[in-house]
């Protein structure tokens, strides 16, 4: 049977998730594609790296190579719709120019996580690719997510109100900084648009240390523009999500915990 006979519209929006795999099970696709179904989408997946790390860091960013992930993309989207993109850690310069073409050609909000370094401390992206995303990418999208470290080092400002105009400038249409990584009992992440003020978002720290808190916001986030929300209950939604994921966590090595993230909305914690 031609699968088209059975083709029904799409009744779960499709977010196209490009991002690193962590075979430990917390950040990168795995936590994507758990985030975007908690959610009620449906995630794609293109892997730009693969990974050596365990809960505690990354030893290793094994990029894959352009010429397959080019022919993914073309199989892939020549079939499916996407409703929304989620991009996470680079794998190499090589695939800049294929990632800037499927911006271009999805026409979809694009919400983008700057991942510069593993909260284990190895860096996971160099100057080159740095720069790369700042020219070529951040033009192209909708959501910018770092946390308050990643965007005082994509700026150079210290002050995160400094920060996020600065990120505007660079063609981002909206930043949120999160402020995990921040001291404090209160985690305060800071909304800055085009036109207006930075809107907070404050929330009760979860204590614990955790391992891809940032892949789940930003996927999450994505699932909720892709579902047709608005951008600012849609930044709500994602932290709220996080939130209750971190109650949720456990800890599957002897590092970092992982997100429950497919624990949210079965019963308290
Ligand atoms: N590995 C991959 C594939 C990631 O995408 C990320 C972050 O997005 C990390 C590791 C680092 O995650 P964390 O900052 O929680 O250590």
């Amino acid at each position: 049977m031609d699968f088209r006979e059975s083709f029904r519209p799409m009744n779960r929006p499709n977010v196209l998730c490009v991002a690193g795999h962590d075979p430990s099970g917390g950040a990168g696709i795995h936590a994507d594609i758990e985030a975007v179904a908690a959610q009620g989408a449906h995630a794609l997946t293109l892997i730009t790296a693969l990974t050596v790390q365990d809960t505690t860091n990354v030893q290793r960013v094994q990029a894959v190579a352009p010429a397959l992930l080019a022919q993914q993309a073309e199989c892939l989207l020549d079939d499916c719709q996407v409703a929304a993109v989620k991009l996470g850690l680079l794998g190499d310069l090589r695939q800049i120019p294929l990632i800037v073409d499927w911006l271009r050609r999805l026409a979809a909000p694009v919400v983008v996580d700057p991942v510069l370094r593993a909260g284990g401390g190895a860096e996971l992206l160099g100057r080159a690719l740095v720069a790369a995303l700042r020219e070529q990418i951040f033009p192209l999208t909708t959501v910018l997510t770092p946390n308050a470290a990643e965007a005082r080092r994509l700026t150079g400002e210290e002050a995160l109100e400094a920060a996020g105009a600065a990120l505007l400038e660079c063609g981002v249409s909206n930043v949120l900084i999160t402020g995990g990584d921040e001291p404090g009992d209160e985690v305060r992440d800071l909304w800055f648009r085009h036109g207006g003020g930075p809107v907070e978002f404050l929330s009760p720290r979860v204590p614990g240390r955790f391992h891809g808190t940032g892949c789940t916001l930003a996927s999450a986030l994505a699932a909720r523009l892709a579902l047709g929300e608005p951008t600012g209950p849609a930044i709500a939604g994602a932290r709220e999500f996080v939130r209750q994921a971190l109650l949720r966590a456990h800890r599957p090595g002897q590092g970092r915990q992982v997100p429950g993230r497919n624990r949210v909305g079965q019963g308290s914690p």
